[in-house]
């Protein structure tokens, strides 16, 4: 099939790479130049595990095209996806500008059946506005369809090659098919493709982030009660998810989600909510637990530094938002980086991925170590704020050697709190007794 990817970040390089894989034509447009030029020149402009190879592959297969031109690169296509972004407005809403420029733009250059798809997250009601907009100049038939992604950074080539499910809202039989047809290879194990109404569709991508993020505030606020009242959240966390209905993941207490979808989706559906005269009361709550959370270990560094912040420095490991990818929107570990800041401290980070988009947005507030035991050098403490895989079992002989003082701030739970204390490190974690 001929695909069109229109917004290659992300989802869409992702989307593109992967339909490619199957032996589709994929052209992707972006505006971005300078990210059209490094993608049409082989070089893959974001850090997924997995997705370099598949991309160059197909690269060499001509089954992957990269153009800025919106008409030249819908020409001959079947189906357009729709994988730009809808940060979130003034009000929390959705900024659905993106979507809706692109869509009225393609009503004018479309002259022949097309079946638009809308793969970014977007509100109810988004499918009627995009075919209205389309609408305005179109002088052909065309479909437009609620397809929303469910791939996790990190493992985004993975998920979308083997999703749990396609979730496909349409009310047209025509597009239907198509969309079947598109997907069929990847679902030969047997997981489902939904078909539902747009509408319906649009909701379920905003209902799975919101109660993936009401879990996570859900275990951060059991987890503050475990220090208050002395239980160990590790022991909770496996009590409950033993239990099928609750399951196992997604209950690990740290310092917050982040990323580009939980903190924007839940906004936008809370806005959805009162827009619609409901107040929607548990994901205010979410919200409001997750804001605090992101600095939840910094009372802990203050009551051990008890002579205050200014002067001293400090080496934080982990950037990025979560393990496996070089994404920071909304991480927590840019906050924990305020703070300390804001209190006259410094501080030198280091993360595997994560290192140049950092330094895009903070520049020289911190300095950047070359690697995670040189980011240790001349530091009163460790903080740990992302749980990337090479963290989880370091050198604790040169951690205690090179830091003034044994005291590691763990916001992600990476370690035991009996090794720890065997150690003699003052170790803090979340929700689990502190090994002074
Ligand atoms: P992104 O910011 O990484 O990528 C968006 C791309 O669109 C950018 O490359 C940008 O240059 C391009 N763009 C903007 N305006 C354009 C235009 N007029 N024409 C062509 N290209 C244009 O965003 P993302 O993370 O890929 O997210 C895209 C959508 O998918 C969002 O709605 C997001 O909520 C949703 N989503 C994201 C994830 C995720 O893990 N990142 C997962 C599921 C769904």
């Amino acid at each position: 099939m001929k695909i069109t990817v229109v917004g290659t970040g992300y989802v869409g390089l992702v989307t593109g790479t992967c339909f490619a894989e199957t032996g589709n034509e994929v052209t992707c447009v972006d505006i971005d130049v300078n990210k059209v030029n490094k993608l049409s020149n082989g070089q893959v402009t974001i850090y997924e595990p997995g997705l370099e190879k598949l991309f160059e592959r197909n690269l060499k297969e001509g089954r992957l095209h990269f153009t800025t031109n919106l008409a030249e690169g819908i020409k001959d296509a079947q189906v357009i996806f729709l994988a730009l972004p809808t940060p979130p407005g003034a009000d929390g809403a959705a900024d659905l500008s993106f979507v809706l420029k692109v869509a009225e733009q393609l009503g004018k250059i479309m002259t022949d059946y097309k079946v638009i798809v809308d793969k970014s997250t977007v509100p109810v009601g988004t499918a009627d506005k995009v075919r209205a907009a389309i609408a305005q100049n179109c002088k052909t038939e065309f479909d437009v369809v609620s397809n929303p992604e469910f791939l996790r950074e990190g493992v985004a080539v993975d998920d979308f090659m083997k999703p749990d499910r396609v979730v496909i809202g349409t009310g047209s039989e025509r597009a239907r098919k198509v969309m079947g047809e598109l997907y069929a290879p990847y679902v030969r194990q047997g997981n489902p493709i939904l078909y539902m109404d747009e509408k319906s569709a649009e909701l379920t991508k905003y209902a799975a982030n919101s109660f993936l993020a009401t879990k996570i505030s859900f275990m951060n606020e059991i987890a503050i009660l475990c220090e208050k009242l002395g239980a160990d959240v590790d022991m909770v966390r496996r009590g409950i998810g033993s239990d099928d209905r609750i399951g196992k993941r997604f209950l690990f207490p740290g310092i917050g989600y982040g990323g580009s979808c939980f903190p924007k989706d839940v906004q936008a559906l809370v806005k959805s909510s009162a827009d619609a005269a409901y107040d929607f009361k548990i994901l205010n709550a979410v919200m409001d637990v997750n804001e605090k959370q992101k600095l939840f270990l910094l009372p802990k560094i203050k009551s051990y530094f008890k002579d205050g912040l200014k002067g001293k420095h400090f080496a934080l490991w982990g950037l990025a938002f979560k393990p496996n990818t070089d994404d920071i929107r909304e991480a927590p570990a840019l906050y924990i980086i305020d703070a300390l800041v804001a209190e006259g401290a410094t501080v030198s980070v280091f993360d595997p991925e994560a290192m140049a988009p950092v330094r895009q947005v903070v520049g020289d507030k911190v300095t950047y170590a070359e690697h995670q035991y040189t980011c240790l050098d001349n530091a009163d403490a460790l903080i740990i704020a992302t749980e990337w895989s090479v963290f989880r079992t370091p050198d604790f002989d040169k951690i205690a050697h090179t830091l003034k003082n044994k005291a590691i701030f763990d916001g992600r739970n990476l370690f035991e709190v009996e090794r720890m204390q065997e150690l003699g490190f003052h170790y803090e974690s979340v929700g689990r007794t502190a090994s002074k």
